[in-house]
């Protein structure tokens, strides 16, 4: 088995994820792709938006595809969301699968100040995903070689959407049609997310379980 670990804070999730989740498990011939929701991104400065919010979008934005799961695992550890710990506690679960941990190349630039980065790496390898024009000088100039062997570049073809635009999109009244699934970008209308009236953290909803 080999299983993608598709890590992110996902505020909100958008149709680039899902581009890049599909890539992974295609060219990397994955078994399941098991989508990690941030509980509290360690590295974050901004206020990100209500845990449960940012899940429910990621559960309905993967529903119909029937190798994608979510794991609400680090939403209901305690503390930081170290990404050490969700990788060992996946390693302890399946002592034989591959695992392959798909995330933003900048977040993986990043990756010598992650807690216990060297078992990071030795516990997983890297699916990098880079952006049109991505220069990929910048990971070779910041990271030895020994991480970068463990960590392959995608990119997937025409998808130049971030987060933070379609933050800055929806609060500005501008159209986010697809650009995320209409299922999320229903779920945004109704509870008001991403507009000036929200709350800081976004409103409470109940575990949508
Ligand atoms: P981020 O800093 O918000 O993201 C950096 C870039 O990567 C953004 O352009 C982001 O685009 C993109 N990105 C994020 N997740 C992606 C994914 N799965 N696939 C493709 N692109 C992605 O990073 P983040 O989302 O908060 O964190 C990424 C992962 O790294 C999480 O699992 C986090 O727990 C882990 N991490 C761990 C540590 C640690 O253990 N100390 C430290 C930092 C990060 P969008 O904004 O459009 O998503």
């Amino acid at each position: 088995m080999r299983i993608g670990l598709m890590g992110g804070t996902f505020d909100p999730v958008h149709l680039g994820h899902l581009v890049i989740a599909e890539e992974a498990r295609h060219e990397f011939a994955l078994d399941r792709v098991i989508w990690l929701p941030a509980g509290d991104p360690p590295h974050k400065h901004r206020e990100v938006t209500f845990q449960e919010h940012r899940y429910a979008m990621v559960v309905l934005a993967t529903a119909s595809h029937a190798s994608f799961d979510v794991s609400r695992l680090e939403l209901e550890r305690a503390g930081p969301s170290y990404a050490i710990d969700t990788i060992l506690h996946f390693r302890r679960q399946h002592p034989e699968q591959e695992l392959f941990f798909i995330t933003g190349a900048d977040a993986i630039l990043e990756i010598l100040t992650w807690r216990r980065h060297a078992e990071v790496v030795q516990e997983c390898r890297f699916l990098a995903v880079t952006r049109p024009g991505y220069d990929l000088a910048r990971l070779q100039t910041v990271l030895p070689e020994s991480y970068l062997e463990r960590i392959h570049l995608i990119s997937a073809p025409g998808v130049d959407i971030s987060s933070t635009a379609l933050r800055e999109r929806l609060r500005n009244g501008e159209p986010v049609r697809y650009l995320l699934p209409e299922t999320v970008e229903s779920y945004i209308r109704k509870h008001g997310l991403y507009t000036d009236e929200m709350e800081p953290g976004g409103t409470a909803v109940g575990d949508p379980r």
